[in-house]
């Protein structure tokens, strides 16, 4: 609360704590004492007075949203009666909801602070996802302009061949054309995939997790083989889940445990233990393991780590963030001693819960 005077203070403090508003207040009288405070903590809402002893209100305002910490910080003016210019304006800078003094009661204060923290919240929930979406699209665009450039670079040189009469490495020039037009390919159709996932139109179903993953070693049945990978499967809960998508998180799991051996035998371990109202799935395998450092990084969408020779996109491990996002679960990796990893992610029995 930003207010220089000691009545208004106190008449709000009470108002407040009438109405059972749930909030923790801090006070500050002038616009530089709230500065101070804006800098050191982030606070979900100011609720602001228009006068101030060294400046208005709107001079915070100004600066506000530049803060770190509170560049999403909820805004109520307290505006004196007449003033609906003042509003108007501060409604154009960012803030919320206005109040005008003579109508300020501890039901109204309450309404429009619950309405300042919830535009707040979805406004930093937006910016957030603009955000993401931004990266996504450069790094998309980015991992498709490599191929891109190799498919234009041996076109031109098969041009080049035929306009110079020398046509001996044609065929090499347009096998190497295919295989970057191929590659293109394959990146578009995960990217479709990575798109679509979780907007699955089937209802979650009760589920055998055993069966899930006998269908998703099915699908990876040819790479088992050929890899010769042991897969132990312990006992396994019957949960809540969408089947198909529980089905691709194991096959993409699995799939890089065979996918990420290096130079052994895949060894991958299915299990699961109760936690509290949660069950914990792990996949376990003994391959070349993940550094501490991106542990995490590794579930961002196209982010792949120096794994020469191993095809992929890099969308593997956000597609199943996404399914775990659909369950309403999450996702990690662990350190496996003896070396290799531990994904593990999180089920319930019901849904809702
Ligand atoms: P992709 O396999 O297509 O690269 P993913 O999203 O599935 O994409 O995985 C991202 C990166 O995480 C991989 O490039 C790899 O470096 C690493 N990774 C994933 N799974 C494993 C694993 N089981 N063991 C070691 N590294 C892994």
């Amino acid at each position: 609360m930003v207010d220089d005077s000691r009545a208004d203070r106190r008449f709000i403090t009470r108002e407040l704590k009438r109405c059972g508003s749930p909030y923790h207040v801090d006070t500050a009288e002038t616009v530089a004492g709230a500065r101070e405070m804006l800098s050191h903590k982030h606070y979900d809402c100011v609720l602001l007075d228009y006068n101030l002893p060294d400046s208005d209100g709107l001079a915070l305002m100004e600066g506000m949203h530049h803060m770190p910490g509170n560049g999403h910080t909820g805004v109520v003016m307290i505006t004196g009666e007449g003033n609906e210019k003042i509003a108007a304006q501060a409604i154009k800078l960012g803030a919320n909801e206005y109040i005008s003094k003579k109508q300020m009661d501890g039901r109204r204060l309450s309404v429009a602070l619950d309405r300042a923290i919830e535009h707040s919240r979805a406004r930093r929930t937006r910016d957030h996802q603009r955000l993401v979406m931004e990266n996504f699209a450069s790094s998309a665009a980015h991992d498709l302009a490599n191929p891109l450039s190799g498919l234009i670079g041996f076109l031109t040189l098969a041009q080049q061949s035929f306009e110079k009469g020398t046509t001996e490495r044609v065929p090499e020039f347009l096998e190497n054309a295919m295989t970057s037009a191929l590659y293109m390919k394959q990146l578009v159709m995960d990217l479709l995939h990575y798109a679509r996932t979780g907007t699955s139109a089937d209802d979650p179903e009760v589920v055998n997790v055993a069966d899930s993953v006998r269908t998703a070693l099915n699908v990876l049945a040819e790479a088992i083989e050929k890899s010769g990978a042991i897969i132990r499967v312990g006992d396994l809960p019957t949960v809540e889940a969408y089947p198909t998508e529980l089905v691709q998180l194991f096959q993409n799991l699995i799939g890089n445990s065979i996918k990420y051996a290096g130079d052994k035998t895949p060894e991958i371990d299915i299990s699961a233990t109760q936690e509290g109202d949660h069950f914990i799935i792990t996949v376990a395998d003994n391959g070349v393991g993940i550094p501490e450092n991106s542990r995490r990084a590794i579930f961002t969408p196209l982010l792949r780590l120096y794994n020469e020779g191993v095809e992929g996109s890099g969308l593997g491990l956000a597609i199943c963030t996404k399914i775990m996002d659909l369950h309403h679960g999450e996702i990690w990796c662990d350190e496996r001693e003896g070396g290799g990893s531990y994904f593990r992610f999180t089920l319930r029995p019901r849904l809702e819960d």
